[in-house]
C-alpha cells in the first residue's frame, strides 16, 4: 500500500488547518447536517467529513465509522485532495493498487466504494473531504459527484463561519491595545479552573505611579508602555501562564503552578528593572503584585480575585514595587481592593454634591519660632465599617480612573469655604494633582472659588508635585505666572523624593520648596542626601523661595532642619493632621456669639517671595 504523496501546498494547508482551531472539537449539528444529507444522497451506509493533519485523517463528522482519528496513511481522503478541484471516485478498492491492501478496506468496516470531494478552508487550500463509501463495489453518478461538488462547497462555507465565529470570541475576549486575553477572558478562566478543581496562582500587577506616565508623555505615550509592559509580561510568563490586561495599568496572570507563583512573582518584577523607551527616553517602571493561590490560601474559589485585589492594594500602601503574598497575611485583612475602591470612589463622586469626604489640616510653623505659619489640608474618606482610606491609597486611583479634577475641586472649594470663615488669616495649602491644574481650567475655577468665597488670593497656596512640568513647560509658566498674577501662592511639594531636579527650581518661580519627608528623615545621616538639601535651601535662599521640612517627626529633625536653615517646619512633631486649631474657629454659642480674638493663636509671618 503505497502512502499517498504529500501534496505541494502542504505546508500552507496545514497552516490553515490548524487556524481554524477546529481539530479534536466535539462534533457539531452545522456539520453533521453535510454528512447526513450525503450518506442519504448516495444511499452509502458510510459517510464523513474528514480533515486531513500531518499524521492523522480526523473526522469532524462521521455515519458508520467508529473511531474518529486514523493514520493518514489508510486515509482515502489523503488521495482525494491530491485533485482539489475534482472529486476522487474508487468503484471497486479490491482492484485499486493504491487501496487493495488498505486495511480499511481488507478489514471492517470493508470499503469497496468511495467517492470523495476535497473540501477547501476559507484560505483555499483542500483541507480535508467530505465522502462516502460503501461495502460493496458501486458506480458513481454525475448527479452523485456533483451533489457531493455542492455539499463540499456548503461545508467550505461553514468553516468560514466557523473561523469568523471563532474570530468574533477572540476579540470580545482580547484587550485592543496589548493583545493580551481581556478581563472577561480572565474571569471565566479562573472560574473554569476553580470547577475543575484546578489548583491555581492569581497575580494581580499595578504599574507604578503610572498617572505620572500619562502626565509626563501623554496617552501615546502610556499606550506604548503599556504595551512595552504587556510583552514582556507575556515573555516572562510562558506559555502555560495565562496573562491578561485588566483595565487601566493593571494586569492579572493566572499561574497552573501555585507553587511556582512565588518565583514568578520574583521574576516579574525583574522584567521591569531594564528601563522603557517612551518617546524617546529611557524611563524606569515598577509594578506592585498582589499573590493568592487557590486552595492554598484560601477555599472559596469565588473570593481569589477578590483576595488577589486586596493583597495588590497592600502592596501599593507598603511602598510600591513589592508583591503582598496572601500566604503572609493574617485572615483578617480589613479595606477593599483597588476595583473595589474605584468602584466606591466612582460611586461616592457621581452625582456630585454628596461627596463622603472631610477635610483634616496639619500645622506648617516657622522654623525658629514655632509660630504658625500656615495649614495644609489633606482629605479624609471614612467609609461607614471600613475605618478611613488613605489618600496614597484612593488619590492615584482617582487619578488615574479621571476622577482627580472632581475631587480637587471639591477639596479646593471646601478648604478655601472653611478658611475664609476663620478669625485669622492664616494661610492655607491645598494639593492639586498637576494635569487639573495645568492642563483643565484650573485656573479660571481658583479665579471664581475665591471671589464667591472672598478669600484673599495672598492667603492660598497650591501645592503641585513636579510630574506635568517636564512635559508641557510652556503650558506651566503660562499657569504659574496666571496665579501669580492673582496673587496666588505656588508650592513644590516632596522636592527629593523623586525625579525633581534644581532646574526646576530655577525655571519654576515656586514661591515654597517642601523638602520631602525621605530627605529630611536621610540627610542626617547620608552624605549626598545631605548636599542636596543644602544645594536646594542656598537656590531657595538666592531665587528668594521659603522653604518646609516636610515629615519632622523628633526634635533632633526639627534641631537639624533649623540649623540647616528650613524656614518652616511641617510633621507629626507639631500635630497630626486633624481638625481647625480650635482658635480659628469662630464660636457660634456663648455670649453674643463675639468672635475669639487671634491673640490667642501665635501667628507666624513668614509670606511668599512677591
Ligand atoms: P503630601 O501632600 O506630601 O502630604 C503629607 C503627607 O504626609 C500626609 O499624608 C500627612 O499625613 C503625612 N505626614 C505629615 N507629617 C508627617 C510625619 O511627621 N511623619 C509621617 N510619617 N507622615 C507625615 P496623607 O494625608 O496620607 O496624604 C498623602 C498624600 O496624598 C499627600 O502627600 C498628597 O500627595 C495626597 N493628598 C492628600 N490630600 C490631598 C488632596 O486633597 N488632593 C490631592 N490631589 N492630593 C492629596
Ligand atoms: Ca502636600
Ligand atoms: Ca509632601
Amino acid at each position: 500500500m503505497p502512502p499517498a504523496p504529500i501534496p505541494a501546498d502542504e505546508a500552507e494547508r496545514i497552516a490553515e488547518l490548524r487556524a481554524l482551531q477546529i481539530l479534536d472539537t466535539p462534533a457539531e449539528e452545522r456539520f453533521d447536517v453535510f454528512t447526513r444529507l450525503a450518506a442519504r444522497v448516495a444511499a452509502a451506509p458510510i459517510a464523513a467529513l474528514s480533515l486531513l493533519d500531518t499524521g492523522r485523517q480526523w473526522l469532524k463528522s462521521r455515519i458508520g465509522i467508529p473511531a474518529a482519528e486514523m493514520p493518514r496513511a489508510v486515509s482515502f481522503c489523503a488521495h482525494a485532495i491530491l485533485t482539489p478541484d475534482r472529486p476522487l471516485v474508487v468503484e471497486d478498492a479490491t482492484r485499486d493498487p493504491r487501496f487493495a491492501d488498505n486495511p480499511l478496506v481488507t478489514g471492517p468496516p470493508g470499503i469497496r466504494f468511495y467517492a470523495g470531494v476535497p473540501v477547501k478552508g476559507p484560505g483555499g487550500h483542500a483541507i480535508g473531504g467530505l465522502c462516502v463509501a460503501d461495502t460493496v463495489p458501486r458506480r458513481a453518478s454525475p448527479l452523485l459527484v456533483e451533489t457531493l461538488a455542492d455539499l463540499a462547497r456548503g461545508v467550505t462555507d461553514a468553516l468560514r463561519l466557523h473561523d469568523t465565529v471563532r474570530r468574533l470570541a477572540r476579540l470580545a475576549e482580547t484587550d485592543a491595545l496589548t493583545g493580551l486575553a481581556n478581563a472577561a477572558a480572565f474571569e471565566r478562566h479562573q472560574h473554569r479552573l476553580a470547577e475543575d478543581g484546578t489548583a491555581h496562582a492569581v497575580l494581580l500587577l499595578d504599574l507604578d505611579r503610572f498617572a505620572q506616565i500619562n502626565d509626563l508623555f501623554g496617552h501615546d505615550g502610556g499606550d506604548a508602555a503599556l504595551a512595552e509592559a504587556a510583552s514582556r509580561l507575556r515573555a516572562e510568563a510562558g506559555t502555560e501562564t495565562m496573562v491578561a490586561r485588566l483595565d487601566g495599568n493593571c494586569f492579572g496572570l493566572i499561574s497552573p503552578a501555585p507553587d511556582e507563583a512565588a518565583r514568578l512573582a520574583q521574576r516579574l518584577h525583574r522584567v521591569f528593572v531594564r528601563p522603557f523607551a517612551i518617546a524617546g527616553q529611557l524611563v524606569r517602571l515598577s509594578v506592585s503584585i498582589g499573590l493568592v493561590r487557590w486552595p492554598a490560601d484560601l477555599a472559596e474559589a469565588d473570593r481569589v480575585l477578590e483576595r488577589a485585589d486586596r493583597a495588590l492594594a497592600r502592596a501599593k500602601r507598603s511602598g510600591r514595587n513589592r508583591t503582598c503574598d496572601a500566604a503572609a497575611e493574617g485572615e483578617h485583612e480589613s479595606g477593599a481592593g483597588r476595583h473595589g475602591l474605584a468602584r466606591a470612589l466612582r460611586e461616592a463622586l457621581i452625582p456630585p454634591g454628596r461627596e463622603p469626604f472631610r477635610l483634616a489640616w496639619q500645622r506648617i510653623v516657622a522654623a525658629e519660632t514655632g509660630a504658625l505659619a500656615a495649614l495644609e489640608t489633606l482629605i479624609r474618606w471614612p467609609r461607614p465599617g471600613r475605618g478611613s482610606v488613605a489618600p496614597a491609597e484612593f488619590i492615584p486611583i482617582a487619578e488615574e480612573r479621571g476622577l482627580i479634577a472632581h475631587l480637587d475641586r471639591w477639596v479646593l472649594r471646601t478648604a478655601v469655604r472653611q478658611a475664609a470663615g476663620w478669625t485669622a488669616p492664616v494661610r492655607i495649602h491645598v494639593n492639586i494633582s498637576p494635569p487639573n491644574l495645568f492642563l483643565a481650567d484650573g485656573v479660571g475655577f481658583i479665579e471664581s472659588i475665591l471671589r464667591e468665597s472672598g478669600l484673599a488670593p495672598g492667603r492660598l497656596v497650591i501645592e503641585v508635585t513636579e510630574g506635568v512640568l517636564m512635559r508641557d513647560t510652556r503650558a506651566a509658566l503660562h499657569t504659574i505666572a496666571t496665579l501669580r498674577a492673582l496673587g496666588v501662592g505656588l508650592a513644590l511639594d516632596d522636592f527629593g523624593s523623586g525625579h525633581a531636579s534644581l532646574g526646576y527650581l530655577r525655571d519654576f518661580p515656586f514661591d515654597i520648596i517642601k523638602l520631602d519627608r525621605g530627605l529630611v528623615a536621610r540627610a542626617p545621616a547620608c552624605r549626598r542626601s545631605l548636599a542636596l538639601l543644602r544645594a536646594v535651601l542656598r537656590l531657595a535662599g538666592e531665587l528668594g523661595a521659603t522653604t518646609v521640612a516636610e515629615g519632622v517627626e523628633t526634635e533632633a529633625q526639627a534641631r537639624f532642619m533649623r540649623e540647616e536653615g528650613a524656614d518652616m517646619l511641617q510633621g507629626f512633631l507639631f500635630g497630626v493632621p486633624g481638625a481647625v486649631p480650635r482658635a480659628l474657629r469662630r464660636r457660634t454659642g456663648g455670649r453674643c456669639g463675639a468672635l475669639r480674638p487671634p491673640d490667642q493663636l501665635e501667628m507666624a509671618t513668614i509670606s511668599p517671595r512677591a
